[in-house]
């Protein structure tokens, strides 16, 4: 067994930097009580990842944490009381303060805890030895579990059994991928997969929101396509999505996008959306909001008119795209045949100039034919369409001269009638 306390590598010291958590550590770590910056926060900073939120664990219960934050006159908002977790705010900046715990029992997914003032017996609790470090005030960062090492290895492990873990809590199966997508490197680790399948009948007792946002924060993650194939491969991710992933088409959507944004949302469509019926589905199943399955759906559509074409399309093809599906469905089209066809600059262009097109709605309603005589009634229905049909051949110009005429020759054409 390594030794658990050693002095924290500079990178992690330098969380304890950060004034406002000096604060609340000054406050929460003394007389007979002890307090730490844990989990996440402690692994991105030995990461050299951005820190985006500082979780502390105490040995005072939530009470003694209520009392310290008004006597110090901070504000504290009792955002997870039942689980020990009270939310102090120094400068209007979160933290998230727990009280150290240890699982009595558990049932698959939520569990009953009581309080303790170990905090060995708090990182066995949980899930990966990456995310059950401490640091505390002094320097010292404790490793009871060999987190260290894993982080230097980028070895995502489960904490003891991974039956066992996972049998406690399901969601931990998801979570293991997502933090081999997001940490780790190399091979996922075999005992781990290993449990995942033999405990996958558990998956079936997560809600559906807790499965959409672990898929779409796997999706995030920097190693997604990869891991994503290692998860198809075990079949479990099909199960999921109730679809047969496709993670080739999602590793060459994200190397196609490599310098963009992440896009989790397009990177679930190159995974698993061929049909608009699909987007439905995953509506469903994972509980997407409306606007997102209806992005899916525009998106579906698009791809759809562009299939089994083997190179991006000329520009007045681009911009019927556009037109007919308007151009964010058809920017993700493009990105979504740009990724089965295996990308490369002609497909990077034409996705550039979708993304530099303006939107385009044709630029004329019944009102401008009612203004020039056209009479009221199905003839302006007819009108506009031929308008619309003309507007579309000559590319879908935009200058006024160019519209003036298209309409001059539109309404002669119909007073002749
Ligand atoms: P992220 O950057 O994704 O928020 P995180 O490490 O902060 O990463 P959280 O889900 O916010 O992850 O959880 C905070 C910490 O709580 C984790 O680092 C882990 O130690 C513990 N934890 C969270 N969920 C579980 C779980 N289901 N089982 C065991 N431990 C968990
Ligand atoms: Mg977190």
């Amino acid at each position: 067994m390594s030794m658990v306390a050693v002095a924290a590598p500079a990178r992690a010291k330098a969380l304890l930097e950060h004034q406002d958590l000096a604060r609340i550590l000054a406050l929460l770590d003394r007389d007979g009580e002890e307090a730490r910056v844990v989990g996440g926060a402690v692994r991105n900073s030995l990461l050299g990842r951005p820190v985006t939120e500082i979780d502390i664990a105490t040995t005072a219960t939530p009470e003694i944490v209520m009392a310290r934050a008004q006597a110090a006159k901070l504000k504290s908002v009792p955002t997870g009381l039942a689980h020990g977790t009270i939310m102090l705010l120094v400068e209007s900046k979160p933290f998230e303060v727990t009280s150290l715990r240890e699982d009595i029992e558990t049932d698959g997914r939520h569990a009953k805890v009581k309080f303790s003032r170990d905090f060995a017996v708090d990182a066995r609790r949980r899930d990966f030895t990456i995310n059950a470090l401490s640091l505390s005030r002094d320097g010292m960062l404790y490793d009871y579990v060999g987190g260290l090492a894993d982080i230097e290895a980028r070895r995502l492990r489960f904490i003891g059994d991974p039956v066992a873990r996972i049998r406690e809590d399901y969601l931990r199966i998801l979570r293991f991928f997502r933090f081999a997508a997001a940490y780790g490197e190399g091979p996922l680790d075999g005992p781990a997969v290993l449990a995942c399948l033999r405990e996958r009948e558990g998956l079936a007792r997560l809600s559906r929101e807790r499965v959409r946002s672990e898929i779409l924060k796997l999706l995030a993650a920097p190693r997604a396509g990869e891991v994503t194939r290692e998860f198809s491969e075990t079949g479990l991710l099909g199960t999921l999505l109730s679809s047969a992933p496709n993670p080739a088409r999602l590793i060459n959507l994200l190397r196609f996008s490599a310098d963009e944004p992440r896009d989790s949302l397009l990177a679930l469509a190159a995974l698993c959306v061929n049909l608009p019926e699909d987007a439905e589905r995953l509506r469903e199943g994972l509980r997407l909001s409306n606007s997102e399955s209806q992005r899916l759906a525009e998106a579906a559509a698009a791809f759809l008119s562009l299939h089994g074409i083997e190179a991006p399309p000329v520009a007045a093809a681009l911009l019927r795209l556009i037109f007919r599906y308007g151009r964010q469905a058809a920017g993700d089209a493009l990105a979504l045949a740009a990724a089965e066809r295996g990308g490369g600059a002609a497909w990077r262009e034409a996705l550039a100039f979708v993304r530099a097109a303006p939107e385009l709605r044709l630029p004329f309603s019944g009102a401008d034919l009612i203004a020039r005589g056209v009479p009221d009634g199905k003839e302006i229905g007819e009108a506009l369409k031929e308008l619309r049909k003309r507007w579309i051949e000559a590319g879908f110009p935009q200058d006024r001269e160019k519209l003036q005429a298209l309409l001059d020759a539109v309404v002669a054409a119909r007073l002749k009638h």
